[in-house]
């Protein structure tokens, strides 16, 4: 078959797009920073889930300059919950980028996809998005939906997780706007993916089941050809509630890699599913902990490549906290978690502590 999409099956999707597109709050906007943020924020995350996010993210940095002069901590602190924080760091350092450029240009933003793949953070996924969208660049957009329907529509058995099948798609989205706005046509596959050709699709509703492959061939369950998912590991580990004076230790990650400069608290991760009980007795001793007690209580969390179990347990220090190991500390009290960063661990944990402790910390008072 013929991978070609036809003027016929654009009109058809335009005029399917025009009758059952959703209302967003970014949705119909040119402005190229909202479309940048509600793309960033879109990846591996839900419509609803977004809706939340974004109007709280554009009232504090209401543009990209805002969002370049701010402090990494206060963007950590507005996109926490969304996870995948490289993601909210790219963003920022991506923001740097446009502002120190922005003198280069007359609107600070560039209007094409080869520029926008130059700033940090800014991969094919956001360049299509945004030049097309914001600019009408003839970029096509694809991602997990639009993969799902052009597999089916041309019974494209390449595993879709491959570069390979990326660049193909590419190339045949990128023949197919018929001229129609390229942003609103990238809007519209995605659409379909979303409400109309889903992992069980009710084809007989679908505006192209005429030029469909699949569905002719009564074979819609057999794509996307997806290779089989390496299981994810469990990983375990212990954190350590470490109260002074009413208020609870927390430490900063270092500001690159895995969660990079969210607070949590002290304690570590093991590359094992069993719990290690040396790696127990050299953190405590490396970190001064002593009275080292167990909560009876663990938290799980899973990432996109690992499943996390951690261990809690109340401790106290043996030496002031300022003189640690510790690169960055802090003592806060429960109620104040919120105006730090964390990760959704980290969150769990507090709730833990608030149902332990439902009037706050308990009243404490240590050497240290
Ligand atoms: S006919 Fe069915 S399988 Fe084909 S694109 Fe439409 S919804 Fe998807």
């Amino acid at each position: 078959m013929q991978k070609h999409i036809s003027k016929n099956m654009a009109d058809a999707l335009m005029a399917w797009f025009g009758h059952h597109r959703r209302t967003m709050p970014w949705r119909g906007s040119d402005d190229p920073y909202h479309i940048w943020v509600s793309e960033m924020m879109l990846q591996q995350t839900q419509v609803a889930t977004v809706e939340n996010y974004y109007p709280k993210w554009i009232a504090r940095f209401p543009d990209v300059f805002s969002l370049a002069a701010a402090d990494l901590e206060d963007v950590l602190k507005i996109w926490e919950g969304l996870g995948y924080y490289t993601r909210a760091r790219n963003f920022h350092k991506g923001a740097k980028y446009i502002a120190e450029h922005a003198k280069d240009r007359k609107s600070p933003f560039p209007d094409n996809y080869e520029e926008w793949l130059k700033v940090p953070g800014v991969g094919p996924y956001t360049a299509a998005a945004v030049s097309s969208i914001a600019f009408g660049y003839p970029a096509a957009v694809v991602d997990g939906n639009v993969k799902r329907v052009m597999a089916r529509l041309f019974c494209l058995d390449e595993d879709i997780a491959t570069q390979k099948y990326h660049k193909m798609l590419f190339e045949i989205m990128n023949r197919g706007f018929h001229g129609h706005h390229p942003g609103w046509v990238n809007q519209a596959w995605m659409e379909l993916g979303s409400l109309q050709c889903t992992p069980r699709p009710d084809c007989s509703r679908c505006p192209l089941n005429g030029d469909c492959c699949a569905y002719k061939a009564g074979k819609t369950q057999r794509y996307p050809v997806k290779a089989e998912k390496k299981k994810i590991p469990v990983r375990c580990g212990a954190a350590f509630v470490v109260l002074h004076k009413n208020r609870m230790l927390m430490v900063r990650r270092h500001a690159e890699g895995f969660l990079g400069g969210l607070w949590e608290f002290p304690g570590y991760t093991l590359k094992s599913d069993r719990p290690d009980p040396l790696a127990f007795a050299e953190f405590i001793r490396e970190h001064r902990l002593v009275n080292v007690r167990p909560l009876g209580r663990s938290v799980r969390h899973t990432y996109s490549h690992f499943h996390q179990r951690i261990d809690l347990f109340s401790a106290e220090l043996e030496v002031p906290w300022e003189s640690n190991a510790w690169a960055e500390a802090r003592r806060i009290g429960l109620d104040e978690l919120g105006s730090v960063p964390c990760s959704r661990l980290t969150i769990k944990i507090a709730g833990i502590l608030d149902e332990k402790y439902p009037h706050g910390s308990p009243e404490r008072e240590e050497n240290n």
